[in-house]
């Protein structure tokens, strides 16, 4: 019989998104009548805006004549999307890239994992806690850990407790890695590294010939004028960076799938024997075998994110998740709850009152408030004590669900 991939049976059973399915099933078929409110997961609930809907029409349409079909396109993604995005999106940044350096992808779930093909399993990685929970699975899918310890830590990776008394920006891995994933804006903490902090990540990975996985899924939420948007932003950072792009978040593409991945040519690693290798020309090699590009129409719609008019449309909406996140930050804290995040991201990420347990307080929120939202203990053992609330939702729902939790811890 074949023998499985047994690292699998190392992963920690998917176990927070079920477990909130689970007690908010329970509570509901107790109490048919009340009217939850959703706060719980990363998903936008606002519509395509109509520029990008009809870049997505007319690029359909052109694959029903003979004369604008298109089949396979290129696996890096076309050179008109990537161009846009290296015009629209970093060049105003004061970013300069070129247009082999932007891979068009399906996603940057995939990306942060995929990546994982092109370096040795024998470097170390330093990964954040609490954290998307992408980067621990895939390591260990991998087989880059040992099994999961008491303190719910992988044993072989190294964690980056992301804290209050630290602001929620790690402090430097424990011992040497060779790569480090960074989410700024954070999820789940919704907090921001400064142009400093980063900067200091930037001479540290290239201090210790680090590369760093830097994932901007959320860089569009940022309000405040001098928080970076990219790494680099950050002088060096090609030196030692890859960064991950979504239209997910940014522009509703959560179902429609469509992100980039940012490999400078000047990264470069080893070889076996000590050689240095360019990690862009591995990337290239590793998605001309294994993908075949993003479909026409979505790169189309991806495209038109960044004309004048999609633009101003999707910026609308993102200002609208950031008004929902002033409303729950301003809140709870009136309420008396200590809240992070939320000026740069479209997540809050509080304390929970009286010291009670992720979990407690989730069962708390869930019985006397109707409002679901995620534990933080289920991103990492730091996030213990802490509850994420989204953004994402109706103006009416945030409003009624941070009425309601003023009504119950409002002093
Ligand atoms: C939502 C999210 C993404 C985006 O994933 P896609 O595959 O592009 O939808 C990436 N990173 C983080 C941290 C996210 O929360």
């Amino acid at each position: 019989m074949a023998r499985i991939n047994d690292n699998y049976l190392k992963l920690q059973a998917g176990y927070l998104f079920p477990e909130i399915s689970r007690r908010v099933k329970e509570f509901t078929s107790a109490n048919p009548d009340a009217s939850i409110i959703r706060l719980g997961i990363g998903d936008v609930t606002k519509p395509l805006v109509p520029a990008v809907l009809k870049a997505f029409h007319e690029g359909v349409d052109d694959l029903a004549k003979g004369d604008s079909f298109h089949g396979y396109g290129p696996e890096q993604g076309y050179d008109w999307l990537s161009q846009v995005i290296i015009d629209k999106a970093y060049r105003p940044l004061g970013v300069e890239l070129k247009n082999n350096e932007v891979f068009i992808s399906d996603g940057s779930k995939c990306d942060s994992a995929n990546i994982l093909d092109i370096f040795d399993l024998g470097n170390k990685v330093a990964i954040g806690d609490p954290v998307y929970p992408v980067y621990n699975d895939t390591n260990v899918m991998v087989g880059r850990s040992g099994q999961i310890n008491d303190k719910g830590y992988y044993e072989g990776l190294v964690y980056m407790p992301c804290t209050e008394e630290n602001g929620f920006t790690p402090a430097f891995p424990s011992e040497k890695v060779d790569i480090i994933y960074l989410c700024f804006p954070n999820n789940p903490t919704g907090t921001v590294a400064s142009k400093e902090q980063l900067k200091a990540w930037v001479d540290y990975a290239i201090e210790n010939d680090a590369v760093i996985l830097f994932d901007a899924a959320y860089e569009a939420f940022i309000t405040e004028a001098d928080i970076p948007h990219s790494i680099y932003e950050i002088e060096g950072a090609k030196k030692c960076a890859i960064e991950f792009r979504s239209f997910s978040k940014t522009a509703g593409f959560t179902g429609v799938r469509c992100g980039l991945t940012v490999v400078p040519e000047e990264l470069l690693g080893t070889t076996a024997n000590g050689e240095k290798y360019s990690f862009n020309k591995l990337w290239n090699r590793r998605q001309c075998t294994k993908f075949n590009g993003v479909s026409y129409p979505v790169q189309k719609a991806a495209a038109a994110v960044y004309s004048d008019e999609g633009w101003a449309q999707v910026k609308e909406i993102i200002d609208y998740y950031m008004e929902n996140a002033r409303i729950i930050r301003e809140g709870l804290s009136a309420a008396g709850i200590e809240c992070f995040g939320g000026v740069n991201a479209p997540y809050i990420w509080l304390k929970t009152p009286q010291g009670m347990t992720s979990w407690d307080f989730f069962d708390k929120l869930l019985n006397e408030c109707f409002v679901v939202g995620t534990p933080g203990s289920g991103f990492g053992p730091s996030g213990e004590g802490y509850f994420r609330l989204s953004a994402f939702g109706e103006r009416a729902n945030v409003e009624t669900a941070v009425q309601r939790i003023k009504e119950k811890w409002g002093k």
